[in-house]
């Protein structure tokens, strides 16, 4: 049983980093809405999200 990453519930359709439910994506292992995608792709190296 992890403690973090609990925010949201098990199996929730929102984004890991912010909640939002609107335009997830669900790429490269990520959990995310578009938007905060485009932040952690620019983090990971992934600059082609525009
Ligand atoms: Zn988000």
């Amino acid at each position: 049983m992890e403690k973090s990453g609990k925010k949201f519930g098990s199996g929730a359709n929102v984004c890991r980093r912010c909640g939002r439910k609107q335009g997830l994506v669900r790429k490269y292992g990520v959990y995310v809405c578009r938007q905060c995608f485009r932040e952690i792709a620019h983090d990971m190296g992934f600059v082609k999200y525009e």
